[in-house]
């Protein structure tokens, strides 16, 4: 059988691709390593929140006394809050195995080596996996990305050096423990263990933490962590890495450079998060595959430059996000069906948001971006503290949410938020920058009172 599209990898955007072409009626089988939900459900976005919604139902249970609550003998169980995350990912899991579970998707279990027809044989594609071959149509590479090991001296192969995956499988949390990158991962993984009582130090190269983000928001966050006791040292160089037996157990010892000088610490372990790689194993018959910055080059539809091959996900190194995988996968399965009119990615109007505590949400870009294009804008920003319900649940915080508009039609640009729970309305801002809503446009939109997406009818 000759299947209209062979997908590399189950993850966000091989299983949106799978499912959107086999309900179409169109034959695919898809080939996954390990299990189906690929990084993020697996050991990325899902493990990360059910144990940083745990954490932060302890924290919440020791900090309550600002709303007039007090318990006692508050305690938790690493082990339990290991094994619910465990569950909710096997349910979410089994949830996706029934999302293909159609007479058009074949979902092959084991790593896919794919290679072009030979030459006179016609366009496609053959694919080992267990010894067995597969013949496609068309080829969509969705092999995601794996975290980047620094060519830094001692952290290769060393035990107490962790990755994020070694961190989310652990059943014991750490004695105390040193973050090298303040980025994404490391920020989540900071908040996680802070909450639950873990001495923190965030070893960031950059001179702030998060530096992709608007500094006026990331500079609330890095005043409350530190001011909470978390060790966040900026413009500092991990130079060297090496065991150190500590009087508790082992553990690992750290030479970086900071701007005072050169640091010695040391912790029960090191969690390395520096950023990740596109994965590109399986694909060497693929050698005239165009790269770029050591990913897949696609175009707007994911095409690669080879005939009938897409990529989609953290292997095209656009924006590593799961739900930019997804829809680069709806795009380029409505591209390979001719699906009119044909769609594109709106990469101008990506939402992200990082699960700290207070969370960051943003759109768009930030002022910074705008001043690079030469873009001339207006910023608005407004403390959460307008928010009434922000108020009535945030005891002691502070927040923001600032608005970069277009400075000649008021378009909506950008919007960077700080606080309780603006993960759950920035798509509120992400349709307003998608849609190129002016100030003007935005106003009609009702927003329900009280709820802290209020902020956004205030600030625009
Ligand atoms: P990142 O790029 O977000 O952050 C890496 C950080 O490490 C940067 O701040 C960088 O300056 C710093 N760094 C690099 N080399 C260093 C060194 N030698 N010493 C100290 N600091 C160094 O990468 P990440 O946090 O590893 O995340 C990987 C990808 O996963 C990102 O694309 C991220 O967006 C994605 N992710 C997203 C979410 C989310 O959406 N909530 C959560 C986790 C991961």
């Amino acid at each position: 059988m000759k299947y209209f599209l062979a997908i590399i990898g189950g993850g966000p955007a091989g299983y949106t691709a799978a499912e959107k072409a086999s309900k179409a009626g169109k034959d695919v089988v898809l080939f996954e390593q390990s299990s189906l939900g690929g990084t993020c459900l697996n050991v990325g976005c899902i493990p990360t929140k059910s144990l940083l919604y745990g954490a932060k139902q302890y924290y919440n249970a020791t900090h309550a006394q600002k709303y007039g609550v007090t318990a006692e003998n508050v305690a938790f169980d690493f082990a339990a809050m290991q094994k619910r995350k465990t569950i909710v990912v096997r349910k979410l899991v089994a949830g996706i195995k029934q999302r293909l579970n159609n007479e058009h998707c074949t979902v092959v279990s084991g790593v896919a080596y794919p290679r072009p027809l030979p030459k006179g044989k016609g366009e496609g594609f053959i694919i080992s996996c267990n010894e067995a071959e597969y013949e496609a149509e068309n080829l969509m590479i969705c092999t995601g990305s794996t975290n980047f090991v620094p060519p830094i001296p001692g952290i290769k192969d060393n035990p107490a050096v962790w990755d994020s995956t070694d961190a989310l499988a652990a059943t014991e949390l750490p004695k105390s423990i040193i973050i090298v990158g303040g980025g994404v991962i490391g920020m989540e993984f900071a908040t996680l263990y802070h909450e639950l009582g873990v001495p923190v130090t965030v070893i960031e190269a950059m001179p702030t933490i998060l530096p992709n983000l608007d500094p006026d928001v990331v500079q609330i966050l890095l005043d409350k962590y530190r001011k909470a006791g978390i060790n966040i040292l900026t413009g500092t160089k991990v130079e060297e890495a090496y065991p150190q037996p500590l009087p508790e157990g082992k553990g690992v010892r750290i030479r970086a450079t900071s701007p005072d000088g050169e640091l010695i610490l040391e912790a029960e372990r090191v969690l390395v998060s520096v950023g990740r790689r596109a994965n590109l194993m399986g694909l060497e018959a693929l050698n005239e595959l165009e790269m770029e910055r050591g990913a897949i080059k696609v175009d707007e539809f994911c095409k690669t430059n080879l005939p009938n091959v897409y990529a989609c996900g953290d292997v095209t190194g656009k924006i590593m996000l799961a739900h930019v995988a997804s829809r680069q996968a709806e795009v380029a399965v409505g591209r390979m069906l001719k699906q009119i009119p044909l769609q594109r990615i709106a990469y101008n109007a990506i939402p992200s948001v990082v699960y700290t505590n207070p969370e960051i949400a943003s759109v768009g870009i930030t002022e910074k971006q705008a001043a690079e294009m030469s873009i001339p804008v207006e910023v608005t920003k407004l403390p959460m503290t307008f928010s009434g319900r922000f108020m009535a649940e945030n005891e002691g915080e502070t927040g923001l949410c600032k608005v970069i508009t277009d400075a000649k039609n008021h378009s909506i640009l950008g919007v960077h938020l700080i606080g309780n729970p603006c993960s759950e309305f920035i798509a509120a801002a992400s349709f307003a920058v998608r849609m190129g809503y002016t100030t003007a446009e935005f106003q009609q939109v009702v927003f329900p009172h009280p709820t802290v997406s209020e902020i956004l009818h205030e600030a625009i």
